[in-house]
């Protein structure tokens, strides 16, 4: 049933894109349109109809580095993108050009990092950005707190596990039912037409991946949002965005995450020295 539910399916949801629409479908070029019908693949295009949006992130730079070219894709067809930040990325390690100057002080760090998703935000066109445990993104009848990254440890070169201290206020310490209820209470805020977060992995293995993923599935099982995977693109029933033409503009809100990151020509150079090609496609799936 995927290609029957590909880009024309999105087309004709996309003509009700109603009063925030920020561009009128017949407007785009016929090869724009063609262009999106490729693009659409054997998966099923989740957004169809869409209007709003919630993604459920870990830390400052996920938005980006996992989900920046889909993001924009969506802004450009006129859908309100919201975004849900667990943590402030207060372990996450820092660039060794910055590490002076932003490196020693964790207070003055996660200050820097809330700033900088605040400009990535900005730069993906993202409508409103939250973090969890923050009203709205708080359960009714608990005072806010800060889930704290939990940090992470590589097992294999490519999968990530957790740390033996992470911190007390750390999110994987925190109880699952609590997350859940905050996750939930930003879905009811919202009121989104998808909540999209890291599949069953948490994409490499970020406990923080895993365990806010597990939250985001509950509560949108809860509130009755499908919920949608990101996912290699070539996964079995994936639906890819390809981001290539957009390139220019994941790089600046790469950009924003300065401490975390650098761009160079095509890639992102992690603060570890790690290097890997800047995403220029993005699948997601529909989980059942
Ligand atoms: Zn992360």
């Amino acid at each position: 049933m995927g290609v029957a539910l590909d880009g024309r399916g999105a087309l004709r949801a996309s003509a009700h894109l109603g009063p925030h629409g920020a561009r009128d479908r017949a407007g785009l070029s016929a090869a724009h349109r063609l262009d999106e019908r490729a693009l659409a693949g054997l998966g099923v295009n989740p957004f169809a109809g869409a209007h709003t949006v919630l993604f459920v992130h870990a830390h400052p730079d996920d938005e980006t580095l996992s989900s920046g070219g889909l993001i924009l894709w969506l802004v450009e067809r006129g859908v309100r993108v919201h975004l849900l930040t667990a943590t402030r990325g207060e372990r996450g390690e820092v660039v060794p050009a910055l590490r002076d100057r932003a490196g020693g002080d964790r207070a003055a760090l996660t200050g820097i990092r809330i700033d900088e998703l605040a400009r990535a935000a900005r730069a993906l066109g993202i409508t409103d950005a939250r973090y969890l445990g923050e009203p709205p993104a708080r359960a009714e009848d608990l005072p806010p707190r800060r889930y704290l990254d939990s940090g992470m440890r590589w097992i294999t070169p490519t999968v990530a596990g957790p740390v033996d201290d992470a911190p007390v206020d750390a999110l994987t310490r925190a109880p699952e039912a609590e997350v859940a209820a905050d996750v939930l209470a930003y879905v009811q805020h919202v009121a989104p037409d998808l909540v999209i977060s890291y599949d069953d992995q948490g994409g490499y293995g970020h406990p923080d991946h895993r365990f806010i993923r597990a939250a985001a599935l509950a509560a949108s099982r809860t509130a009755g949002v499908p919920f949608v995977e990101l996912v290699e693109p070539d996964a079995a029933g994936a639906f890819v965005v390809d981001s290539s033409d957009r390139l220019g503009a994941v790089k600046d809100a790469l950009r924003a995450h300065a401490t975390q990151l650098t761009v160079d020509g095509g890639d992102v150079v992690h603060s570890g020295g790690q290097r890997e090609p800047i995403r220029t496609a993005v699948g997601v799936r529909l989980v059942p």
